[in-house]
């Protein structure tokens, strides 16, 4: 482990960089007016390159799991829907899964790339624990090519090449216990590449009575997922658009599988909240968007809550405008009318759904102003108002 890393403290710029620098995964980051945050800690060494012993650690790893060995020496990896056939030596797509002697290893276990504290609303959820802080933790790496990526210089990069801390599951939980967070959260890039990593985390978590958050961009094979569902307490799943045409060609990625994750946790008990980045002239298409609430409603029900997230020009779209906020009440109305009943737009401080409003009286469930909670009108899991019930997981 590094010295001198740990609980150092740092001051408001710096903080305020670092939070832009790792904004959730579908965020346009506005780093300001966060409200309880505090910067935690972050990998010190350069960017771009490890010191000679992060090389050796990160070119050992850990074996992976959810893979099947040949006898060629090729191995290949079931985790997500690309299925990559890994010669001796190779890495899969997401960078941070390599084949050595046959073996299947992640080399991104134990290896935060980026650890910070942010308010559960950033994930965003706003089901869960309101108010509360997350303690997060991200590394290299992602099965996605999303041009919009925020967290690009984590997400597309090799786990030698992103600047990373070691730091075990049980440090990663008694951190966030020293720091009164309630949760434990897997963000910024995407956690399944991380997987075996996460589920150590979530397990250590879980028994000290902690929450489990997920955020991903869903695509992920159905075993391993029923292993993620079995540790999360809520999922924020990325739904980045409804057709498949944008999947492939803004994020090199697969729709079906994304929606196949979103039925399978739908199915089990664990608190789901989908996301939709919406992106000036790629997935503002009105009549797609009524599309996927109308599948929303259809195939996992009227009550997931839906976050309309405001873009923000990043990486090789900085040639896109932001959203304008008309655009984000179009698809709120159409969600609405589509018959969804949390709709939620984000990346708009002060807009009126920022809010949870009671589908059944309308009273102001939870009062929001961007992240930052204002009030609670929930009690025992139902609006104070009318006594209507709210999904979400309102106590540990
Ligand atoms: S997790 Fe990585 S190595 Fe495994 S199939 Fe997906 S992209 Fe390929
Ligand atoms: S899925 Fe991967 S590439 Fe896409 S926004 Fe998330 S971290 Fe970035």
């Amino acid at each position: 482990m590094k010295k001198g890393t740990d609980n150092n403290a740092i001051n408001r710029r710096a903080f305020l960089r670092r939070a832009v620098d790792v904004a959730a995964c579908t965020g346009f980051a506005l780093g300001a007016g966060l409200g309880p945050v505090r910067e935690f800690l972050s990998g010190s060494g350069a960017r771009g390159g490890c010191a000679f012993g992060d090389e050796k650690k990160n070119a050992d790893g850990k074996e992976a799991g959810y893979y099947d060995k040949r006898d060629d020496g090729e191995v290949k990896c079931n985790l997500c829907f690309r299925e990559c056939l890994l010669p001796l030596d190779t890495l899969g797509t997401c960078r941070v899964r390599i084949n050595r002697g046959g073996v299947l290893y992640s080399l991104v276990h134990g290896r935060a790339g980026a650890q910070q504290i942010d308010p559960i609303e950033k994930e965003p959820v706003f089901h869960m624990l309101p108010g509360s802080t997350i303690f997060c933790t991200g590394t290299a790496g992602c099965n996605f090519r999303c041009k919009f990526c925020h967290n690009w210089e984590m997400s597309q990069r090799k786990a030698q090449e992103v600047s990373s801390t070691d730091r075990a599951p049980a440090d990663v939980v008694a951190n966030a216990l020293k720091n009164k967070c309630r949760s434990v959260s897997f963000t910024y890039n995407e956690p399944v590449v991380f997987i075996e990593y996460m589920c150590e985390i979530a397990s250590a978590a879980r028994e000290k009575g902690l929450g489990v958050v997920v955020h991903s961009n869903g695509a992920i094979s159905s075993e391993p997922l029923g292993d993620v569902i079995s540790l999360a307490s809520a999922f924020t799943i990325d739904l980045k658009a409804f057709t498949e045409k944008f999947y492939k060609d803004v994020c090199a990625a697969r729709l079906r599988s994304v929606l196949e994750s979103l039925e399978q946790i739908r199915k089990s008990e664990v608190h789901l909240e989908i996301v939709n980045l919406v992106i000036p002239t790629l997935n503002d298409n009105i009549a797609d968007v009524k599309k996927m609430c109308a599948w929303i409603v259809g195939t996992l029900g009227k009550d997931v809550p839906l976050h309309f997230n405001r873009f923000g020009p990043a990486y090789k779209l900085k040639n896109l405008p932001m959203t304008p906020v008309k655009t984000l009440d179009a698809c709120h109305d159409a969600a609405r009318g589509a018959g969804l009943e949390f709709v939620y737009v984000g990346n708009c401080p002060g807009h009126k759904a920022n809010s949870t409003h009671c589908p059944k009286c309308g009273a102001k469930a939870i009062e929001r102003n961007h992240f930052e909670v204002k009030s609670v009108k929930i009690k025992d899991g139902k609006c104070e108002s009318c006594g209507h019930a709210i999904p979400g997981v309102w106590r540990l």
